[in-house]
């Protein structure tokens, strides 16, 4: 299997390269954050509970995190793959997942990070807001994912990097110039 993890701030395009690697390379794209928003859209029991935690641009809890990605992982028991996108956000999911996998006998293959700077992200999610009408794309409540992915999620670049799983690529220019970058990378490991 391969088993990639892309990897990037909020707006660094994470999700729209995702959906293109996983049509490309015939892997499932499991994006924890659209699995909330439909639950969300959905009124499911799931969505009324993580509904306020995302408008306020907190982390929902890795307990949570890890019962819906062992869901996923299971119904997709015959993949040849996975994108994760917007996951894992904490050094506990990270440890999680690797569990996850080892009980399949798999591991993450690798980790791409998209390089976005803090105010190219303010600047892309501002203008998403306008678009998507997302709630979560308020400027408060972005300063503070902002603020959150700094302090909680990036940590796990020195965890991949202990690992060698991880790679960084310039994420500014337009879509199909970076995912040639990200295709580049992908087809040594791949
Ligand atoms: P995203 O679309 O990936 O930016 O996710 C939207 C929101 O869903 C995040 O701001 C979090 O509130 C929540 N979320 C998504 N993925 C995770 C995760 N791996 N851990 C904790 N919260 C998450």
């Amino acid at each position: 299997m391969f088993n990639f993890i892309l990897f990037g701030p909020p707006g660094s395009g994470k999700g729209t390269q995702s959906v293109k690697i996983a049509e490309k390379y015939n892997l499932v794209h499991i994006s924890t954050g659209d699995i909330f928003r439909k639950n969300i859209r959905e009124k499911t029991p799931l969505g009324l509970k993580v509904q306020s935690i995302i408008e306020k641009g907190e982390l929902v809890s890795d307990a949570l995190l890890i019962e819906i990605l062992g869901d996923a992982l299971n119904q997709h028991s015959k993949a040849r793959g996975f994108v994760f996108d917007g996951f894992p956000r904490t050094i506990q999911q990270a440890n999680d997942l690797d569990t996850l996998l080892s009980k399949k006998n798999e591991s993450v293959s690798l980790v791409l990070s998209l390089e976005v700077g803090d105010d190219e992200i303010l600047k892309r999610l501002l203008k998403r807001a306008e678009i998507e009408g997302r709630k979560d794309d308020t400027k408060e409540v972005i300063e503070n994912r902002i603020q959150i992915y700094n302090k909680q999620t990036q940590p796990l670049i020195d965890f991949y990097k202990n690992k060698n799983k991880f790679q960084a690529l310039h994420g500014i220019g337009g879509i199909d110039e970076i995912f040639a970058g990200i295709c580049k990378i992908i087809d040594k490991h791949i």
